[in-house]
């Protein structure tokens, strides 16, 4: 038995508690609601998703999954596939998109517990629908939940389904969050994305934040001797109905033009591009009504300036299936889970905001804020990182 099967083992046999006699529907087959079938089905719920796309896959784009996150995948006991899919980043290095000059490196492969995980996205859907499978979930594709009552949901299809609790991961645009909120519609946010990756095969696994004045560029490495490339320019419009499509490589090759010849390197191997605009709600006011319960983006979509959204659902995961085994009530639960989670995730998603702003700056701010990260970087390198204790350092599945 390999260590991640041994471990899987070990943690199949958690608690017996509440959730033995639940049954639970999770609308969402990204990672927060495979996440957390898997969470409940280990603490013995009887789990079943449902996920509308014709199956689970993620289109070419990777994820940085921190401590905090990783800390519940070793929990999980996913740990060793963890490490093997995935590259541990050894450092975070703002540049100078302008001069192509690194400003400062922040060293880590010294943070406690978990180390920081380059993820291809895919490769994480994998691990974690594989584990579903093996914990007895069972995930249906290509069904899309059209109502959400409060113990049941209704399928375009016309079939019904009954739960004791129905959790909405159904990401940005959820079906189930106006069902405890009211109709809302996301904002966008000034910003728009491309995301692509491309064949970089000896790349240090670092990730590279590249600024330039309204615009940035995080790079880093994936296995397979690929890279991930995230684009990001500040704009006033999103006309487009939808939110996210194919463009022209050469649509981010111009909006970099002005950038140093190692940014145009990288973004002219870009062959395919996809550009989001950026969206978000406000936290959700209700994450919770009578049995229905939401999660990761579905409750608290963040901007991705502070690589968390992901992280924050795995730990959502987690929290509410541990809170749900806990506590028999499931109001009492629901309301536990909500306002433990809610200050972290605000907390979060205040610093991701704060980024965006620092990644664009210009004129006279961007020379300080630089000449600020250089200092920091030669004198003191590891207040940088310490800022960020409270996020990284948090272990949920101690709480
Ligand atoms: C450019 C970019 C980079 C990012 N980088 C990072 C990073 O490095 N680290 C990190 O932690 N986070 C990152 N994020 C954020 C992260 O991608 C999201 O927070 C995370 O994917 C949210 O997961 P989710 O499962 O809640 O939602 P989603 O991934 O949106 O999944 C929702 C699922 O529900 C399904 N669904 C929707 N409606 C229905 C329905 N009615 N019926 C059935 N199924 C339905 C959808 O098809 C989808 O599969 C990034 C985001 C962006 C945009």
């Amino acid at each position: 038995m390999n260590a991640a099967k041994k471990s899987i083992a070990t943690t199949k046999t958690m608690m017996a508690g509440a959730n033995h006699r639940r049954s639970v529907a999770v609308i969402g087959g990204g990672i927060a609601g495979l996440a957390a079938a898997l969470c409940f089905a280990r603490r013995g719920a009887h789990v079943r998703v449902f996920e509308q796309a014709q199956e689970i896959k993620e289109v070419g784009a990777g994820l940085q999954i921190t401590p905090n996150g990783g800390v519940v995948l070793a929990a999980l006991g996913l740990g060793a596939e963890a490490d093997e899919m995935s590259l541990k980043a050894t450092g975070i290095e703002p540049m100078d998109a302008l001069s192509g000059q690194r400003i400062a490196h922040f060293d880590l492969s010294n943070l406690h517990g978990q180390p920081y995980r380059l993820f291809h996205r895919a490769d994480l859907l994998d691990i974690l629908a594989r584990a579903c499978v093996e914990s007895g979930v069972t995930i249906t594709t290509n069904a899309r939940a059209d109502e959400i009552g409060d113990t049941h949901v209704r399928f375009s299809g016309g079939e019904t389904v009954h739960a004791d609790l129905i959790i909405g991961a159904d990401g940005l645009h959820s079906r189930v969050r106006p069902e405890l909120n009211g109709a809302d519609a996301p904002f966008f946010t000034g910003q728009v994305a491309w995301r692509s990756v491309i064949r970089m095969p000896h790349a240090e696994p670092v990730a590279r934040i590249w600024m330039a004045p309204g615009r940035h560029i995080v790079t880093y490495p994936l296995i397979g001797g690929r890279m991930n490339i995230v684009a990001v320019q500040e704009r006033d419009d999103w006309s487009d109905e939808g939110w996210h499509y194919f463009d022209e490589p050469q649509s981010v090759l111009n909006v970099f033009a002005d950038c140093a010849p190692e940014v145009m390197d990288i973004l002219s191997q870009v062959q395919t591009v996809r550009r989001w605009g950026l969206f978000r709600h406000p936290v959700a006011k209700h994450w919770h009504d009578g049995r229905r319960v939401i999660l990761g983006d579905a409750a608290h979509p963040t901007l991705p300036f502070l690589a968390q959204g992901a992280n924050l659902a795995i730990e959502d995961a987690w929290v509410l299936a541990a809170t749900c085994d806990a506590i028999e009530d499931l109001d009492l639960a629901l309301a536990k889970y909500q306002s433990s989670r809610r200050p972290r995730v605000e907390r979060a998603i205040g610093v991701a905001n704060e980024n965006a702003r620092n990644y664009h700056l210009s004129g006279i701010k961007r020379r300080v804020a630089h000449a600020g990260l250089r200092t920091i970087g030669a004198a003191t390198p590891g207040l940088f990182l310490k800022r960020l204790d409270w996020l990284y350092d948090h272990d949920v599945t101690k709480g």
